[in-house]
C-alpha cells in the first residue's frame, strides 16, 4: 500500500512516500481504507521527534474510511461501513482502563505517534477505536474531529466541568483544539474570552459565540479580563500555550478557579507563583485525549449537528510535505485533510 514515512526525525524533507507493507488485522482488530485523515500538530511533534517514535512509522492520528478487513471474531461490522476512529489505544486490563478512564491508562497510546498511523491507504486499529460515521458527514468533516475535539471535550465537560453561566479563558484560539475549546464551552452554557494575535480567528470565536475576544499584541489580557469581571477574575482558564502565558493564566483565574491545560506550545517551564496557588486556591487540571464515555458523547453530539467539523483544504496523501508546511504556516482555518489518490471525498456521502 501507499504511505507516508520517515525513518528519521526532522523537519517535512524527512517524509518519504512510496509502498509499505499492507498490515493484517489481528483477533478483535479491524482493517480500514482510508478515505481522508487529518492533520493535527501531534503530527509535526511526532514527525521533529518526541521520546518513545518508533522508526520507520507512518504519522496521522485522525481518519476516516470505509472498514476492508475484519480480524477474528469481529461480526458487528461489515466491509465497505462508513467508519471513523478514535485515536486513542489502551489495554483494557489496567485499574484505569477499567475505571473507564481509558486515556490514564498505563500503555495508553496514540494512533501515528506510538503505533503506525492515518496516513496511509489502510491503517489496523482495534475494533472499540471504530465509529460509525453520522449521518451527513462527508469523509473529511468525518476525520477532522476525533483528535482535537475530544481533547478539547475532556479539558472543558470532563475535567473543569464548566457550568452554565461560568466564565472560561481560552488563550490562543485559532483551529485546532483551542477552536474547539470555544464551541464546546458555549455548547456547555458557558461564557467564553478568547485571545489571539489574528484578526479572523477572533472573528471566528466571536461568531462562535465568544463575549469577549483580545489580540494579546496590542492589549494586556490580564488587565482586560480584570475589567471585564470587575476585578473578579475567571472561573476557568484553559491554556495550552504554556510560558508565554502561564503567569497571565494564574492571574486571571478568579478566587477557587480551575486552570486546565493539555499542552504546552510555547514551552513547558513557565514562571510560577506559588503564592497565588495557594492563596486564591487555584486547582490545575492536566488532560490529554478522553476516555471511551466522552468520546462517545463528543460522537453524539457531532452527529447531533452542534458540532460540524470545519476542513480548511485537502491535499493529496503525495503531496504531504506541502501540507505540513502549510500547517507549519499556521494560517489555515480549519482542518487540512490528506486524501489517498483516486478518492474523491467531496460528495455529500463522501464517495
Ligand atoms: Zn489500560
Amino acid at each position: 500500500m501507499k504511505a507516508v514515512f520517515f525513518t528519521r526525525h526532522g523537519g517535512p524533507e524527512v517524509l518519504e512516500y512510496g509502498e509499505r507493507p499492507e498490515p493484517a488485522p489481528g483477533a478483535g482488530e479491524v482493517r480500514v481504507a482510508i478515505r481522508a485523515a487529518a492533520m493535527n500538530r501531534l503530527d509535526v511533534f511526532v514527525r521533529n521527534g518526541i521520546p518513545d517514535v518508533p522508526l520507520p512509522q507512518i504519522p496521522g492520528g485522525d481518519g476516516a474510511g470505509v472498514v476492508d478487513a475484519l480480524g477474528e471474531g469481529v461480526a458487528d461490522l461489515a466491509a465497505g461501513d462508513r467508519v471513523l476512529l478514535q485515536p486513542g489505544l489502551w489495554c483494557g486490563q489496567c485499574e484505569f482502563c477499567r475505571a473507564g478512564e481509558q486515556s490514564l491508562c498505563v500503555t495508553f497510546r496514540i494512533l501515528g505517534e506510538h503505533v503506525p498511523g492515518t496516513f496511509a491507504e489502510k491503517v489496523v486499529v482495534p475494533r472499540r477505536n471504530v465509529f460509525p460515521i453520522p449521518a451527513g458527514l462527508t469523509f473529511p468533516e468525518a476525520a477532522a474531529f476525533p483528535l482535537a475535539y475530544q481533547t478539547a471535550w475532556r479539558m472543558v465537560v470532563g475535567r473543569a466541568a464548566v457550568k452554565p453561566g461560568e466564565t472560561v479563558l481560552v488563550h490562543g484560539v485559532g483551529g485546532g483544539v483551542a477552536g474547539a475549546v470555544v464551541e464546546i464551552v458555549i455548547l456547555c452554557g458557558g461564557r467564553v474570552i478568547a485571545t489571539s494575535s489574528d484578526a479572523e480567528n477572533l472573528r471566528v470565536a466571536k461568531e462562535a459565540g465568544a463575549e469577549l475576544t483580545i489580540d494579546y499584541r496590542s492589549e494586556d489580557v490580564g488587565q482586560v479580563v480584570r475589567k471585564h469581571t470587575a476585578r473578579r477574575g475567571v472561573d476557568v482558564v484553559v491554556d495550552m500555550v504554556g510560558e508565554a502565558t502561564w503567569m497571565t493564566s494564574l492571574r486571571a483565574a478568579a478566587r477557587g478557579g480551575r486552570i486546565v491545560t493539555c499542552g504546552a506550545t510555547s514551552g513547558p517551564n513557565p514562571k510560577e507563583e506559588i503564592r497565588l496557588i495557594f492563596w486564591k486556591q487555584l486547582s490545575i487540571l492536566g488532560s490529554t485525549m478522553a476516555n471511551d464515555r466522552e468520546f462517545r458523547a463528543l460522537h453524539a453530539a457531532v452527529a447531533a449537528r452542534k458540532i460540524r467539523p470545519r476542513v480548511d483544504r485537502t491535499f493529496s496523501l503525495a503531496d504531504a510535505p506541502a501540507a505540513y508546511r502549510y500547517m507549519e504556516e499556521g494560517r489555515q482555518r480549519g482542518k487540512i485533510v490528506l486524501v489517498p489518490e483516486g478518492v474523491q471525498p467531496e460528495g455529500p456521502d463522501g464517495d
